[in-house]
This record gives C-alpha cells, structure tokens and sequence, in this order.
C-alpha cells in the first residue's frame, strides 16, 4: 500500500490530502496535517473524494463524428479541422473555453497554444463566472491582481466580515478555522451580509439580511460614515493610497446618515450601525468576499467598494487585515497566473502591460519558430459564446466545463453550439449535457490520475498528483495539446516530456525581464528537476531570490504594484442588478452550491452519501410566497425565465426574505428532466470584468 500527498480538486480553499492507494485503487483519504491550507481538516465532499473514483461512466476512447476512433486519428482531425478554419477564416475565428478544474500546466500550454501560435485571443475560461470581477478589483486598486491576504489572518483578525460568501457550505474548511479561531479568541467577532440566512449565521455575531444586489451601497456608505466619523486612516492614505477624494465624493452624492443607508440596503438602521461602528472602530479587520459579490453586473465596483474601505481605514497588509477574495475552483488562481482569462496575456501580464507582447514573443519564440500573438484581448465567457451564434468564431475546444449548464441563458448557448461547424471537448465523464454537441470528443484524465500544480485562494501553489492510471484511452490534457500543436507544425515549442517541464517554462517566463515591477514572480522555483519537482511543498507567490520561501501576506511595507507604490481608491457609483423584474417575472432568483455537491456532479454525483444532503432539485421558497402561489411544502414546482425554465422540488424556508427564491446551481439534463438553473438567467454581465450576474435572475413561480 502506498501513501501519497495530493490536493483536494474541489474548491478554493485547496486543502491538502493524504492518499491510500493499494493495487491500483484509492481506498482512503484524510487531511493532510502538514498543508497549510487545512492542518489535516476536510471537509465531507473531500472525506468521500475516493468513493468518487473508478473507470465506470468514465470517457475511455476519443470520438470523431460519433465513431469511436484511436488517438492518432482524433488529433489528426483535431489539427486537420482547426488549420482548415485557422487559413479559412483567420485565427480568430478559432476559440477555446477552459476551466479552473484544469491543472496550472495544462492551461499554460493551452494559452501558448492558442494566443501564442494559433494566433488567437478568443482564450477564456469558467474562472470568468467565479472571481473575474475580484481581478478587476484587485487591479484598479492594487496595480496587479493580487490577493493580499492570507488564511492565518482569519487567526489573527478581530472582526471578519463574510460578505456573499457562505462559507459554511462552499469553503468548509476555512469555517471550520474560523470556527476554530472565535472559540479560541470569543472577542472575535464575525460578520454575515447575505440575503439569505445561510448555515455561516451560525456564528455570526451579526446578521445582516439585506437586499438583493446592494452590497456595493453598503460599502460605499461605509466609506462615507468612516468620514462622518472621523475614522479614516490619514496617515496610511497619506503614504499609500491615493483617489480617497474622488472615492468619497462618489460616496457622498447618496444619502450619508445611518438611516438613508439602511433603507436603501432595506437593513434595520441599528444592526446597520453596530456593523458600521465594529469596522471602524477595529483595524484587525477581514472581509471575506465570494461570488456573491463577484456574480453581478456590478461587482468589480462591489469589490472596489470593499477595498476603499479597507485603504482608507489602513486594514491592510496587517496580520489578520485585508478584504480577501475566496476563489470558487481549486484552480482558479492557477489559470490566472498563466493567463487563462481572455483580457490576460501571459504569467499575470496583460495586453497592455509595458513590452508585454514584445517579452512574451520573444520568451516563446523556438529556433525557426515565432509566435503570433495577438495584439490585444478577446471574446470573454458569455461574449465567445454570443459570437460563436453569430458564426464568427467557427471553431471552439472546449476543455473540463460544460457552458451548456452554467453559462447564463444556457439554451441560447446550446443553439450556439449547434451552429458551430467545429465543437471540440475533453472530459472525463462519458455522459454531459454537452457532449451531443461535440463533433470530436476527447477522453482526459482526471484528479488522482493529472499530474501538476493548483494554486488556491491565498496564492499558496500546490502538487495534485497522479496516483492512478487514467481510464482505458484518456490521456492528460497537456499531452492531448502539444500532440495537436505537434501535428499543427509548431512540435518544437511545445517538445515537453513531463509537466515539470511546463512548470518550469512557467517559472522562467514569471521571472523574465521581470525588474520587481511585475508582483507575479515564482522565478526561484525555476530550475526544479523531476524528483524536486514531485517533492514541492505548498508554497505561497510570489517566490523569488528575495523570497525564496514564498510570501505569505502581500503589501506589509504599504507599497503596491502601480507605477507609483500607492494604491488607489476607486469611485464606486452603486448599481442595482441588470436583470430587472416586472409582471411576468416577478421574483428575485438567487442561485448558489450546495454542501455537498460539486459544479455539475460529475464526481461528486458518484458518491450516494454525498446525495443524501440534498437529493434532487429544489426551489426555496418564503411560506408565505408559496402561500399566495398557492404551493406546499416538497411540491413540485416550476421556475420560468429569460430563456428558459427549470423544475424542482419546493424547500418553505424562512432564511429566504419574501418575493426571492434560491436555487441550486448543480442539476444538468442528466441528472434531472429540467433543472438547469443557466437557462433561467439572461446573460448580463459586469461591463469591467465580464463576469455574469448569475445571483440576480427575474422568474415568475407556479405549481405544476
Ligand atoms: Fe476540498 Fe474545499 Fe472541502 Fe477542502 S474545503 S476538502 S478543498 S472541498
């Protein structure tokens, strides 16, 4: 029996796992005690992730046309068809839609691929539907995406604020620390914002309950009060912030009193204050924020909203102080920093970045070959699929995610797909809801079988490892990729033999011409041999000579990633949701995950304890919502929205606020006749980050 270190891949919190593997199966799984991002804790998705396993409802030979076909003939039709559009319509006719389940290796040989040689910026990711708004946040206000915090300051804090975030469900390990962290120090004292009263208000030492999509008000009213009061930080601003003029006029063209705020938030005025006087009065403050936030057409400006106040109060780089952003996927960092996201070019620069296009050009270029890389970004999430419908992009490979399921209007996506003369898709499970769009289906390999890197939600990088043989024919997705660069003619920059080398290519290009202005450095993990490599421990970015043991909190000396040193302040103008209600559709949709289960279930759906929680799709309803539609209590009941609808059980519940529902973001076609929460939303999106606002549907209810 061998016992291995590997990472959970599940959710942002990237916990590590200790491995049983005997006679080539998984029989056990616990906590890792020595990975720092959860000290031998896991949550019960992570406990069961070995009862997921096994070659059963696993894709084990490639498909071309519906016709089972070897390797060799997949990649030649994958190559053939892709240079035939690529020549026909110009590379940008060519897409690819990645995911935060990929491996930082994988999606560092897809974006060189695709931008560096295919020449194509239509390059993005299902991240876009997690944290993009955070990045954009992080940029304007730090000049670089960069998470400051790290998950000792939940430790450390005085006062945690949980803001869209269930944590209790979606990152159990980091409650659990939480948890941990209160019992320890009872003068902790914790926050939930959240229109719903979710398992996190456990222990919440104040609940606020408030509308629907004004979070951004909250915080910009925070911002004003901190003034009124006399609470902001002059000497912190002073020395490494600048724009707190601009931001507080912003904030101040609203009404400023305790009592206007709290009628626009629709929040009880002394909770608002008690909230108001804990911030400001505490500089050990953290404000965990997630896609409750992030899922809006608002939220980079909800996260820049967050981050004013903590510059202006100087609750930043501090033990136990900093807004921290909570990354949904266990790689949703890792795809960032090679430049997974379309807006993004490579190794966390951008278009627009000073000599980027000119540094990674050169830094790809192979003797007798020279990329082609865009000159400036490409379609984001919801926007590629809207050209795929209008058939400018022909061709998209589709890698580890399923947008007929999660991207919002979900049925306008799968019109689009029918159009698209080439659908390429990898994945590991033999049945999805995407996979009868596909013209050529490509069988990857999967956790405990994927060799590689995740970086999760405190930049700390961490080995996956594999364990397992892959199923029959699936082979991993950076050697599905250079096999196709390989047969496309661009073999000898993509000649890796194993993923340290990938990893090391990564490091190198991190480090290159990087003078300190670029925060994005793990150049000292460059140069790792294969043994070094497979023995790395959990490490935190950035790594370098300076650090060579990784950073654990980012702008403790107050200097950021602007050309200046200082932060900046961003006038925050708050927004309700883009997907308005009236008669037709006259409740407010919120949609989430549950304890659980895991994006679409295509692993977590394979272990029956895991589907004890909850069983089936489901609608929550108010009583006395249901009451007036005239619906009971595990009814079933059907949503109708923008583009679609979706049947699910009734759940009465008084964590619900009247006139909104929640729903479940996990059920596709296979698992339930209707229950796809995507086809109810249609597709607004932040105009800063392309982020879909995903918590803010418009349905009309009725029994069925
Ligand atoms: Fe996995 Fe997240 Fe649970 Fe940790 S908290 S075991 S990373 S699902």
């Amino acid at each position: 029996m061998q016992q291995a270190r590997t990472t959970c891949p599940y959710c942002g919190v990237g916990c590590g796992v200790l491995a049983q593997v005997d006679d080539e199966q998984m029989i056990h799984v616990e906590g890792d005690a020595q990975h720092p991002a959860n000290y031998g804790r896991l949550c019960v998705k992570g406990s069961a992730l070995h009862e997921t396993l096994g070659g059963h409802g696993r894709l084990t030979r490639p498909r071309v046309d519906g016709a089972e076909v070897d390797w060799d003939t997949a990649l030649e039709s994958v190559a053939t068809r892709l240079a035939a559009i690529r020549e026909a319509q110009g590379a940008s006719a060519i897409g690819a839609y990645l995911s935060g389940q990929l491996l930082t290796e994988d999606y560092y040989v897809a974006n060189k691929l695709f931008k560096g040689f295919v020449g194509t910026p239509h390059l993005d990711t299902n991240s876009r539907l997690c944290m993009a708004s955070a990045v954009t946040a992080h940029k304007r206000a730090f000049g670089a995406d960069a998470v400051p915090c790290c998950y000792e300051d939940l430790d450390e804090a005085e006062l945690v604020v949980l803001v869209g975030s269930n944590l209790a469900w979606n990152h159990p390990v980091l409650y659990q620390r939480l948890k941990a962290a209160k019992t320890r120090n009872p003068l902790l004292r914790v926050v939930v914002v959240d229109p719903r009263v979710t398992d996190s208000c456990e222990i919440a030492d104040l609940y606020l309950g408030l509308a629907p999509g004004s979070d951004g008000r909250l915080f910009t009213g925070l911002l004003a009060r901190m003034a009124d009061t006399g609470r902001l930080d002059r000497v912190y601003l002073d020395r490494h912030a600048a724009g707190l003029e601009e931001a507080l006029a912003a904030a101040q063209e609203e009404d400023t009193t305790v009592e206007g705020i709290a009628a626009d938030c629709d929040l009880d005025p002394e909770r608002l204050e008690t909230f108001y006087y804990w911030f400001t009065t505490q500089l050990h403050v953290v404000t965990l924020f997630s896609q409750g936030i992030n899922q809006s057409s608002s939220g980079t400006d909800k996260g820049n909203a967050i981050i004013n106040c903590h510059l202006a109060g100087g609750k930043i780089g501090l033990p136990g102080a900093g807004p921290f952003s909570i990354t949904g996927q266990p790689n949703a960092m890792g795809g960032r920093e090679v430049g997974g996201l379309a807006n993004q070019l490579a190794a966390h620069m951008d278009y627009d970045t000073p000599g980027a296009i000119d540094r990674v050009t050169r830094f790809w270029t192979t003797p007798g070959l020279v990329p082609t890389l865009p000159e400036g970004p490409g379609h984001k999430a919801v926007a590629l699929f809207e050209a795929i419908e209008r058939g400018e992009v022909q061709a998209v490979w589709i890698m580890g995610t399923n947008p007929a399921v999660s991207l919002p209007d979900a049925n306008r996506v799968r019109r689009a797909l029918e159009r698209c003369p080439l659908v390429i898709v990898s994945e590991c499970a033999a049945a999805t809801d995407l996979l009868p769009y596909a013209d050529i289906v490509l069988p990857a390999s999967g956790w405990s079988e994927k060799d590689g890197t995740v970086t999760n939600s405190e930049r700390c990088i961490s080995r996956q490892r594999g364990l397992l043989p892959p199923p029959g024919e699936a082979r991993h997705d950076w050697w599905i990729l250079i096999e196709v660069a390989r047969r496309l003619g661009f073999g000898e920059a993509f000649a890796y033999a194993h993923p340290a080398e990938i990893f090391d290519e990564h490091a190198c290009l991190s480090g290159f011409e990087n003078d300190g202005s670029r925060l994005f450095d793990i150049s000292a993990l460059a140069g790792l041999d294969r043994a070094a490599y497979d023995a790395l421990a959990p490490i935190q970015w950035p790594v370098t000579t300076d650090a060579p043991h990784g950073t654990a909190r980012l702008f403790e000396a107050g200097r950021f990633a602007t050309p200046d040193g200082r932060a900046r302040l961003v006038p925050v103008r708050p927004r309700g949701p883009a997907q308005t209600l009236d008669p037709a559709r006259p409740l407010r949709l919120n949609t989430g995950r549950v304890r659980d289960q895991w994006h679409t279930m295509t692993r977590t759906g394979r272990a029956p304890r895991l589907m004890n929680h909850r069983a089936e799709p489901f609608i929550e309803v108010h009583p006395d919502d249901a009451a007036s539609y005239g619906i009971g209590d595990q009814q079933l009941a059907r949503l109708v929205g923008a583009g679609g609808d979706y049947v699910g059980r009734v759940r009465l519940s008084r964590a619900q606020r009247r006139g909104e529902l929640f729903v479940p973001i996990h059920w596709t076609d296979q698992f339930s006749g209707r229950a796809r929460m995507g086809a109810l939303l249609e597709p607004h999106a932040d105009p800063l980050s392309g982020q879909p606002e995903s918590k803010h549907g418009a349905v009309s209810l009725a029994p069925l």
